[in-house]
């Protein structure tokens, strides 16, 4: 009979969130795969766990992955941790558990801490629905092109951000969103600093750049989704930016821009584009 590899979540910051059944789990597997071993090893320090450790991390991950799934076809039970939270988001893990799926091997969740999860849980947003981004793209305009591409987007979002770089991705949403946008910003969630603050995205930008405090520790971001356009057809300024496009590009072209332009649905603006070039 092959192994079970269980993918546990760990602590973000407050090392009594951590389940029994965590703990049970990487008491009893026969070898635990952990992002850093030194790290993962504090934890189990703190809760009387002691277990083999091997390393599964974003540079040997592949190579790693096939060892384990040998170790898991040979009846070893093996747990997957990462540093912090839950593994594979934004985290390693994810060739593990494919090539373990690949092998008929079962997968079983250790559920517990997730950044986003505990800062959407707090944040007051809605979450009928809502879009993890996870980490930014790093440069300027880099993610001045991914805010434009999210201006109409009606869902909540949500992502992680580094404290070097956290007061600048602020900054250069409030160049892209419209500066009333709901913001919260949640840092150091479960730990001592813990601050979620929620206000315009120009009041909550100010914040951080105003205070040093607030640029210090682990971030999560959520924006509010854009306000829902009610399906009320094209207004006359959404069919002159399609007609102003359809000079230069084509039907397809000119409605997917025209989309990303107003926010109205793109199949509606490309029958529209259709029949503006029919006309012409
Ligand atoms: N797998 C983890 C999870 O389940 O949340 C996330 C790992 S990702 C490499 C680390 C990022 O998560 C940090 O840079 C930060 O954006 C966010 N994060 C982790 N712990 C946090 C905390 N305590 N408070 C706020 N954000 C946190």
């Amino acid at each position: 009979m092959p192994g079970r590899l269980y993918v546990v979540a760990t602590p973000i910051g407050n090392l009594a969130d951590f389940s029994q059944r965590a703990i049970s789990i990487l008491q009893q597997v026969d070898v635990i795969a952990a992002e850093d071993t030194r790290h993962t090893r504090l934890l189990m320090q703190h809760h009387a766990i002691s277990n083999k450790l091997i390393s599964l991390h974003q540079h040997n991950e592949h190579k790693s992955s096939v060892g384990i799934v040998a170790q898991l076809l040979d009846g070893q039970d093996v747990a997957l941790v990462s540093d912090a939270g839950t593994p594979l988001l934004s985290d390693p893990g994810l060739p593990l558990v494919q090539l373990a799926r690949e092998h008929g091997i079962k997968v079983s969740p250790i559920p517990g801490a997730c950044a986003l999860i505990a800062a959407l849980s707090a944040a007051g947003l809605p979450l009928t629905r809502f879009i993890f981004e996870g980490f930014l793209p790093r440069t300027g305009s880099a993610r001045r092109a991914f805010f434009n591409e999210r201006v109409h987007e009606t869902s909540t979002w949500v992502f992680y951000e580094s404290s070097h770089r956290i007061e600048a991705a602020l900054q250069d949403m409030l160049e892209v969103l419209p500066e009333d946008r709901q913001v919260v910003v949640a840092r150091e969630l479960t730990k001592l600093h813990e601050t979620i603050v929620k206000d315009s995205l120009a009041q909550v930008s100010q914040q951080v750049h105003d205070d040093d405090n607030m640029r210090k520790g682990e971030f999560v971001v959520i924006v509010e989704g854009a306000e829902e356009k009610k399906d009320e057809g094209l207004t006359e300024e959404d069919k002159r930016v399609l007609a102003v496009l359809l000079k230069e590009c084509t039907v397809k072209t000119a409605a997917a821009l025209a989309a990303e332009i107003t926010g109205q649905r793109k199949k509606r603006l490309y029958q529209a584009a259709l029949d503006i070039s029919a006309d012409d």
